[in-house]
């Protein structure tokens, strides 16, 4: 057995709301609620969930790009959470990001070749200014642009060049795990498989190890090895990808599952149409978070405690008492 690359233990995540002149704490916003998973190296673990579900806050917690409130984050044996100020930056050479948003993740200001050269520089990666220069271009053509985007602005590309400048920034310091939150959700659906197809193919070339978060399931269908499902900052089933689509045991799987389309016209699903709103995280339903939506709750159980994930078969998890 191989040790994960990546091991999220316990992780949790409040943000505190506040209120009034004196910024009084009124709240808390239970954003990630005791998640935790594993993933080896060379897996793409699939995370997903309605908006607001504490996808980003954890994948920014496991870069500490955001500080957890608990719980604990390792990398190839090293305790992220406990790291101080250097550790972490030779650490961010290792654990890269890749944001929903490639206009807002890249500076307006800043030349495509700059934004590049950047991450290289600061972690000392280029001898000399050609061999800084080569190793952008370098990287460019690795993403499928040209050496002549270079001396271009962010917004003179469209959202699939911009996103594929984002990766190009993340792959130059040589990363091992890349976060990818939500790549493709802000493109056109055409263009959204060419981003996927290269991340793959980045991924084969590179031994990139992937979290790839996305809100549906279609969208890490393929790319995933294994896929976690989060609500309310809780995960509440994780399975190897093929387990998962095809038997899925969490109802709140089975209602994510029903929108995906099947591109068989014979294979006929039921759509399960979710009652209500996700609740807010800053008062989660007691017990099973999704009980309030839940098709085949049983009350008090599911109301007056937490399932815990518990693995029901080979490599699947569930959290649910009524299934599994
Ligand atoms: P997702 O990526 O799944 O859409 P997020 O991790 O962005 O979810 O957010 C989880 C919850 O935390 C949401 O309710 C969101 O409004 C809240 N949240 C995120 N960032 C902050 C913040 N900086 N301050 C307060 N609440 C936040
Ligand atoms: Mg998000």
């Amino acid at each position: 057995m191989t040790e994960p690359l990546l091991k999220v233990n316990n992780l949790v995540k409040n943000y505190a709301i506040t209120g009034g002149l004196l910024a009084r704490e009124v709240g808390r916003v239970h954003a990630v609620d005791g998640v935790s998973f594993e993933i080896k190296a060379g897996e793409t673990l699939g995370l997903v969930g309605e908006s607001g579900c504490g996808k980003s806050t954890t994948g920014r917690c496991i870069l500490r790009l955001i500080e957890p409130t608990a719980g604990e984050v390792w990398f190839e044996g090293k305790n992220v959470t406990a790291l101080g100020h250097d550790a972490l930056t030779a650490l961010r050479r290792d654990m890269q990001i890749i944001f929903q948003d490639p206009y807002a993740s890249l500076n307006p200001r800043m030349t495509v070749g700059a934004i590049i050269a950047e991450a290289l520089i600061i972690h000392g990666l280029a001898k000399s200014k050609a061999d800084l220069d080569g190793r952008v271009v370098e990287l460019l053509e690795t993403v499928g642009l040209r050496a002549e985007h270079m001396s271009r602005y962010p917004h003179e590309f469209s959202g699939g060049q911009r996103q594929r400048i984002g990766i190009a920034r993340a792959l130059a310091v040589e990363p091992k795990l890349i976060v990818c939150d939500e790549p493709v959700s802000a493109l056109d659906v055409s263009v959204q498989a060419q981003v996927i197809n290269l991340l793959e193919d980045l991924q084969e070339k590179f031994s990139l190890t992937y979290l790839f978060i996305a809100h549906d399931l279609s969208v890490v269908e393929h790319i995933s090895t294994r896929v976690a499902v989060m609500y309310l900052g809780r995960v509440v089933e994780i399975a190897r990808a093929r387990d998962l689509y095809t038997t899925p045991l969490h109802p709140y799987t089975e209602a994510l599952l029903s929108a995906v389309p099947i591109p068989d016209p014979k294979v006929k699903r039921k759509r399960i149409m979710l009652q209500g709103d996700v609740p807010n995280p800053i008062n989660p339903p007691s017990g099973c978070h999704f009980h309030t939506r839940c098709p085949i709750r049983e009350l008090p159980r599911c109301s007056a405690s937490a399932p815990p994930l518990r693995e029901t078969a080979d490599g699947h998890w569930v959290a649910c008492h009524l299934r599994g």
